[in-house]
């Protein structure tokens, strides 16, 4: 893909792994997107159980060593699980740098290495054999692979970023996992569907962060009958994510970090509903609901 980047979802699930004859469309694996850039690089953004597939596709088609930069939003179990089974780890000659976000007390090199601990994981992170370099990220702006990353905090019960990547005049935008930041999300009296009226300011951030984004990958782990149980979990609902990319000229919305209890029927109900509000914004942002082995061209 010489002049721009794309995109295939390996893992589209939230919070635990949900294989079996109810989710096979949309599919079980937890969160793994591999992303091409315009230069060929590969990006892995989150390694849930679906980086599993992930690695042993790029042996498969590997002609030589293999590299590639992970990029992990967070270490919570469902963006990190595949980690210990991306089979290119264990091979030497293999080169990938991994980032992330700085936790509260680790570095991420020690909470991945928390997760191969030998009470939960026969192989120690140190017995990789491949050549892995590990880096802390905060808030901002990298250059990482011959793209620009900008790297924003999320809403979420750990410390967890967003990435909005940009190359060769396109962007995409990789938020998981993240909540509203206030219930309402239109200030009272001001026209709705526009940035200016988003009544509170890290709301407001976040739509701005996505702002004439041509892809955004957002997580929207519950319908609006279930969110209110489930506050300060972290998760959003899908009419939060589409009225604000509808509202900052977003082009493309995958939703994505499907919860394990919504089977196909229930998703593909998600995605109706999503492009009816959508329509009813009278807004042409395209709505999709993310599943297992979907690409996309940025
Ligand atoms: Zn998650
Ligand atoms: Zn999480």
């Amino acid at each position: 893909m010489p002049d721009g980047m794309s995109a295939r979802f390996w893992g589209t699930r939230g919070s635990i792994a949900a294989p079996g004859p109810g989710t096979t469309h949309f599919g079980g694996n937890t969160s793994c997107v591999e992303l091409t850039t315009p230069s060929g690089g590969i990006l892995v953004l989150d390694c849930g159980t679906g980086a599993r597939s992930l690695g042993n596709q790029f042996l498969a088609h590997a002609a030589g060593p293999v590299s590639a930069t992970i990029l992990l939003t967070h270490t919570h179990w469902d963006h990190i699980q595949g980690f210990p089974f991306f089979a290119p780890l264990f091979q030497p000659g293999n080169h990938f740098k991994v980032y992330g976000p700085e936790g509260a007390h680790l570095s991420l090199r020690d909470v991945l290495a928390g997760q191969m601990e030998h009470h939960y994981f026969p192989v120690e992170l140190d017995q990789l054999a491949a050549r892995i370099v590990y880096q802390d990220l905060r808030e901002g702006v990298y250059q990482i692979d011959g793209v620009t990353v900008r790297a924003q905090r999320m809403n979420h019960p750990s410390p967890t970023l967003g990435y909005r990547i940009e190359a060769a005049g396109r962007s995409i935008c990789y938020l998981c996992d993240h909540e509203p930041y206030f219930e309402d999300v239109w200030r009272e009296g001001a026209p709705a569907g526009r940035l200016e009226s988003i009544l509170e300011a890290g709301d407001r951030r976040h739509a701005e962060y996505m702002q004439g984004a041509d892809v955004v990958i957002h997580e929207a782990q519950y319908t609006p009958d279930e969110y209110p149980s489930k506050r300060h979990w972290g998760h959003s609902a899908y009419p939060y994510v589409v009225e604000l990319a509808a509202a900052v000229g977003v082009r493309r919305l995958f939703l994505t970090h499907h919860d394990p209890s919504h089977d196909d029927e229930c998703v593909a109900g998600i995605e109706r509903k999503a492009r009816e509000l959508a329509s009813r914004l009278g807004s042409p942002l395209e709505v999709c609901c993310a599943y297992e082995g979907c690409q996309i061209t940025v």
